[in-house]
């Protein structure tokens, strides 16, 4: 375990079961302080598992064994209330409303530290370290296009397709292409009651210099890539 400082926040309940999936946040306030006294207080009824400070070092708010109140709304391959099976990792960053900002590099190593212990405590398949964006495409941005999911990936602590590396596949999909992309993005778990919500989370964790635009077959073989290598299965379970 890295070196973490407790911090307890009250705003927890019990868990259905243990975690098998890590969702990774930024705080979206002005200051860390600020984020923690937010997660801490009672009147809020919003808290993390963990946060990371921009200079890296971790509290722990609650513990992993309890359920903390971070996703709100959430659905991932068909399971929702996502609370209920996730670790919750706020990483303080004033976020698109205040100033967004790079994440330093010593807050990405603990970052990487933290990930790394819950994954192997807890075996969590990599196609389930996921951003809140991911699961609330249509209300969250959160960690944002500045997270580097391709460095978590090379560290072996998430996903990265390699379709993602390659040149620009700027081609327009057509109506049928849509259609396509939108049972891909299903595949890799993504919620679709927003399609274009849908597609600009992906986006920002898969292209994201390329956040805006409609669908081209860039985002149709990153889709495919993941949907065939990391299929998503509901509560995580092991390949059959
Ligand atoms: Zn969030």
């Amino acid at each position: 375990m890295p070196d973490v400082k407790d911090a307890p926040s009250p705003n927890h309940d019990e868990r259905p079961a243990p975690p098998d999936m890590i969702v990774l946040h930024y705080t979206g306030m002005q200051t860390g302080a600020a984020a923690l006294d937010r997660l801490r207080d009672p009147a809020s009824k919003v808290s993390s598992h963990y946060l990371v400070e921009e200079d890296g070092a971790i509290f722990r708010l609650v513990d992993e064994d309890q359920r903390a109140w971070h996703a709100g709304v959430s659905e991932w391959a068909g399971q929702q209330a996502l609370n209920d099976c996730s670790v919750g990792i706020e990483i303080v960053n004033p976020g698109h409303e205040w100033g967004y900002r790079a994440f330093p590099e010593a807050q990405m190593r603990a970052v990487e530290g933290l990930v790394s212990d819950i994954i192997r405590r807890r075996a969590i398949r990599l196609e389930r370290v996921l951003g809140h964006a991911d699961i609330a495409p249509t209300r969250k941005e959160d960690p944002g296009e500045l997270f580097d999911w391709r460095r978590l990936a090379v560290a072996g602590l998430a996903i990265w397709p390699d379709a993602a590396d390659e040149a620009e596949a700027g081609r327009l999909l057509d109506p049928e292409g849509y259609a396509t992309l939108a049972r891909a993005l299903a595949a890799c778990g993504y919620g679709l009651d927003d399609f274009q919500a849908t597609l600009t989370a992906f986006r920002r964790r898969f292209r994201p210099s390329s956040l805006a635009g409609v669908p081209v077959m860039r985002d149709l073989l990153i889709a495919r890539e993941i949907a065939a290598r990391w299929p998503a299965r509901l509560g995580g379970a092991p390949a059959a």
